[in-house]
């Protein structure tokens, strides 16, 4: 069914939501601060608003995705909020998502609040994941249309929800880029091709190490951290000879330090039978 929408920014992120939702044949009303960037939109058949406040009156769902929380809060302040949602896509930070929810609120609005887990040439195609968090009813009223823009799935009615995961989800990455980083130095200090190195041997490695992560969950959930596996003393010895090893081939293992400090600081409370999975204890 085909949707009043509005989007308030076209940087490269709301350019691709606003032309996915085009694409899906919803009534596009566009507003950027440099208008310029609106017309191969206004060629697809989008509305241009001459003023935020234009733009929030057309449509009952604002798509917002600006820079920042405070450009949002600044391009919003005059805006008639009164009816409408919010659906900021907009990266922040739980603190200043539950902030914004409760800034729309006060002006009568109902607040989504989203992280988008792609990049603008991944949305709508598969793959494209945009996390929800807030108003469940708004959610649910625009489910069809956010699903236009990536699969959409909502996490919960605390508006920094939907922040926190997607914080949580570019932890994992940075710490798998960690990992390849040094790796990487590992091996190229060695003279080993490193293309061939990721190819055939990291990345199969890891990927058979991901599949155990919801087991480690499980553990991590239950706060049971006992293991047949490989306990603690095994990897602080492991971890204490990576270290040794990288320092041999002149290569600097810091991104692996900050690991090893939490590693010893479990075993040296006595803990060195449990798992890997009792380090959540110390953070
Ligand atoms: P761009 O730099 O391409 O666009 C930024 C947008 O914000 C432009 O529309 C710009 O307007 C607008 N803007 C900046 N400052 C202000 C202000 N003070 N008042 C009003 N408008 C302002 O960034 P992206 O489109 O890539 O990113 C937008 C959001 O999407 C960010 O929060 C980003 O983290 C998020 N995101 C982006 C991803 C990506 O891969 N690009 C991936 C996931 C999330 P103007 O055109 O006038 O400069």
């Amino acid at each position: 069914m085909s949707e009043n929408i509005s989007v308030l920014g076209l940087g490269l992120m709301g350019t691709a939501l606003a032309e996915s939702l085009l694409a899906a044949g919803h009534q596009v009303t566009v507003w950027n601060r440099t208008p310029a960037k609106a017309e191969p939109l206004l060629a697809r058949g989008a509305k241009q608003a001459a003023t935020p406040e234009e733009a929030v009156a057309a449509s009952p769902l604002v798509i917002v995705c600006l820079l920042d929380y405070q450009s949002v809060t600044s391009t919003l302040a005059g805006a008639p909020l009164s009816g409408r949602v919010v659906a900021n896509l907009t990266t922040g930070r739980p603190a200043e998502a539950r902030e914004l929810a409760a800034w729309v609120a006060e002006r009568g609005g109902e607040y989504l609040d989203g992280g988008i887990m792609a990049v603008p040439q991944m949305i709508a195609r598969p793959g494209a994941l945009i996390l929800y968090s807030g108003s469940e009813p708004a959610f649910d009223r625009h489910e069809g249309a956010l699903s236009a823009m990536a699969e959409a799935r909502f996490t919960g009615a605390d508006p920094g929800m939907a922040p926190l995961l997607d914080l949580a989800m570019l932890t994992g990455m940075y710490g798998q880029i960690a990992g390849l980083l040094e790796a990487a130095a590992l091996v190229r200090s060695a003279g080993y091709p490193l293309t061939e190195f990721v190819s055939s041997l990291l990345v199969p490695w890891l990927n058979a190490m991901a599949a155990q992560q919801p087991l480690w969950a499980e553990k991590m959930a239950s706060g049971d951290h006992s293991t047949e596996v490989s306990n603690l003393e095994i990897n602080r010895a492991g971890v204490e000879n990576l270290v040794r090893a990288f320092r041999e081939q002149g290569v600097k293992p810091d991104l692996l330090l900050p690991l090893k400090a939490v590693i010893d600081q479990r075993t040296a409370r006595g803990l060195g039978h449990e798992g890997l999975s009792g380090l959540i204890e110390e953070l």
